[in-house]
């Protein structure tokens, strides 16, 4: 079931992300080399705390802590621990928060100092297929023009999408109707409607598209261990067009 946020729903939906967006505008500025995991997440959960939130993945089916911390070859769902951040790594951070009843959730990846080519290439790439997926997110389009624009941006310089992860609605829960896939054919799936929040999730592969889980039952990671990114907005569909939520 699909459910339709009202103006002040969305309003309320804006308060979380900015907690969201507050917490990555501070964490851009803490990620470099030497700085752990477990630092970078114990500052998101004070920073929540003070802002009036509660950290969403924090009990999420028994995930321990603030953030998703995914480094390199980690597609998403790393967990923080006492991993040093290193010259040239790069890093996804996804946060999600409840507050006021209503969650935010945005991810994003970092460079650590100075990376790759191949790994700036990477970045700037997930970055604009997230903003070419969240363009379509309009109330005339259907929603799989949402994937397909990913789709399209990530492949035309020949990085791979996963498959096995997708986004989401976002509302009262953390995880709502519909599935919001990176891939698809546009002009197909459900009709979209002012009303719905989307969270819209690239994950784009340098290599393969393919993934496994470590046997922490947590971390996902590629399956060629080349490297992957992660970039997520939550973005309300209204009659002007798509709201992103989740930035300040
Ligand atoms: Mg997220
Ligand atoms: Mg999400």
């Amino acid at each position: 079931m699909i459910i339709l946020k009202s103006r002040d729903e969305i309003e309320k939906m804006r308060a979380s992300n900015r907690i969201v967006a507050h917490v990555m505008a501070l964490l851009r500025e803490q990620v470099r080399p030497g700085v752990t995991t477990a630092e970078l997440d114990r500052l998101a959960e004070r920073e929540i705390v003070a802002r009036g939130g509660q950290p969403a993945f924090k009990g999420y089916r028994g995930f321990r802590h603030t953030l998703c911390i995914s480094v390199n070859e980690v597609v998403v769902h790393g967990i923080p621990g006492d991993r040093v951040l290193c010259e040239g790594d790069i890093v996804g951070i996804d946060c999600g928060v409840l507050h006021d009843g209503f969650y935010g959730d945005h991810a994003w990846t970092f460079p650590v100092g100075k990376v790759s080519e191949n790994a700036r290439r990477l970045l700037a790439n997930g970055e604009r297929s997230l903003y070419a997926g969240i363009a379509k997110a309009t109330a005339e389009n259907r929603l799989y023009d949402i994937s397909e624009a990913v789709q399209v941006e990530a492949e035309q310089e020949g990085f791979s999408i996963v498959r096995d992860y997708v986004g989401h609605g976002i509302g009262k829960s953390l995880h709502e109707e519909p599935q919001v896939p990176n891939y698809g054919k546009a002009g197909t799936g459900m009709k979209l409607r002012a009303g719905m929040v989307l969270a819209i999730e690239p994950m784009i592969n340098e290599g393969t598209q393919e993934t496994e889980v470590l046997t922490d039952g947590w971390t996902v990671v590629t399956k060629d261990r080349k490297l992957s990114v992660h970039f997520e907005h939550s973005v309300a569909i209204t009659e002007h067009g798509p709201d992103i939520l989740s930035k300040l």
